[in-house]
């Protein structure tokens, strides 16, 4: 056979992908699997956003859009990092790509070179060090502690960061953990960062809108604007808007940075679908309640699964402060065996027990850089997830 690029050695597809295909192969085997493994909103597209991209396709919105976004939603993603965020992005310092995935991508792809490292908190969302190393990045982690509700030290990014430091990843709130970070970790983390002038800096807002905390979500390019020029501003219509197949992401950044992205974009999807972001611009733009319909369910649900695991003999729950996900250490369970026989040597092999003997799935945390944990999405109705906790309970019963 023709030989696949040597590249791929250094990269996999995430296991949440995996876990979600052995959830769907025992479901389409008759069982009823419940699977808690993936980050997808269960709410529907705000209607609004639906109608407009019906609306655009219609009104012949179906030509080739400019490489970097449409005007009308480069515009609307201007005034949501003003009106949201206080940050005030130039016409040059935007771009709208294929899902905020994408935007990551764009961001490597434009400033790495083989050997340059990507610093990125632990546990963090597997596709950072994944895109990292594929395209030749050398990823860091600064581990984060359940202890500390899982946020990051100021003192620990400072040990991680060095000459070849090429990108500081930052993700609030964040997955999987639901770690927060308010103005004031920020303005310390921006400290620390001050001292490496070479070192770009990713923040990751996707789930900006969903903070639970009482500390409202901030921008580190808002709170250290002196930071301003190496910080690139990432969100997306994914979770905020129940829009993860519209894949529409974007990002406020400086505009040397934004061009090389935009170079890397003109050579690979040639911009997003111009039907999607017609979309984007209503949900950006239109009422803005399911937002916080959305948020007020997740966090009702966060602390009914949260108050289900505590009562689970050997699993610990840190309270998520923002996000979609709860990170329970499942510690206690090395070293037993499941009441199907199954040794637990590792979360990952916890996760598969749990999938095999009571059918549920979740995703073990190695895929995310910290273990003995799991981590389960709260994007599932009431009655999943109190089944799925009953279940999660039954399995831990069953471990000797
Ligand atoms: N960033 C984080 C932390 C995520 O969890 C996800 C999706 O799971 C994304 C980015 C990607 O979002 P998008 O659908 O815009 O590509």
């Amino acid at each position: 056979l023709p030989p696949l690029a040597a590249r791929l050695s250094a990269t996999s597809a995430p296991a949440t992908v995996a876990m979600s295909a052995a959830a769907r192969v025992l479901r389409e085997a008759g069982h009823d699997v419940i699977s808690l493994a993936i980050g997808e909103p269960d709410f529907a597209t705000p209607p609004h956003a639906v109608e407009a991209a019906h609306a655009a396709a219609l009104a012949g919105q179906t030509k080739y859009p400019p490489t970097d976004g449409t005007a009308a939603l480069l515009r609307a993603v201007r005034a949501k990092f003003a009106r949201e965020n206080g940050v005030e992005y130039g016409a040059n310092e935007v771009i709208v790509s294929t899902g905020a995935k994408q935007g990551i991508f764009n961001a490597f792809a434009a400033t790495l070179d083989p050997g340059d490292e990507v610093v990125v908190p632990s546990p963090y969302w597997a596709s950072y060090p994944l895109i990292a190393q594929l395209l030749g990045g050398v990823p860091v982690f600064v581990p984060c502690d359940e202890s500390d509700r899982f946020r990051l030290r100021p003192e620990r990014l400072a040990a991680a960061l060095g000459p070849r430091s090429r990108w500081v990843v930052l993700n609030f709130p964040n997955n999987p953990s639901g770690a927060t970070a308010p103005a004031s970790l920020l303005r310390e983390l921006a400290e620390v960062l001050r001292h490496h002038p070479n070192c770009w800096i990713l923040c990751d807002e996707i789930y900006e809108h969903l903070s639970y905390g009482r500390e409202p979500h901030a921008s580190l390019a808002a709170v250290a604007p002196f930071l301003r020029d190496r910080i690139l501003t990432l969100n997306g219509v994914s979770k905020s808007y129940a829009m993860t197949g519209w894949r529409i992401g974007y990002a406020g950044g400086p505009s040397r940075l934004i061009r090389a992205m935009s170079v890397i974009q003109s050579n690979s999807t040639s911009g997003a679908s111009s039907i999607s972001q017609a979309a984007a611009v209503a949900a950006l733009e239109g009422p803005q309640e399911t937002v916080g319909v959305m948020r007020a369910d997740y966090q009702r649900r966060r602390d009914a699964v949260v108050a289900a695991l505590r009562a689970i003999p050997g699993l610990t729950c840190a309270v998520p402060d923002g996000a979609l996900y709860l990170y329970p250490g499942v510690g206690g369970f090395i070293g037993r065996t499941s009441a199907g026989g199954r040794p637990i040597a590792d979360d990952a092999a916890f996760a598969l027990a749990l999938l095999e003997e009571q059918h549920v799935a979740v995703v073990p945390g190695d895929a995310f850089g910290m273990s003995p944990f799991i981590r389960l999405s709260i994007a599932s109705d009431d009655r999943e997830l109190a089944e799925a906790c009953r279940r999660i309970a039954l399995f831990c019963a069953g471990c000797a």
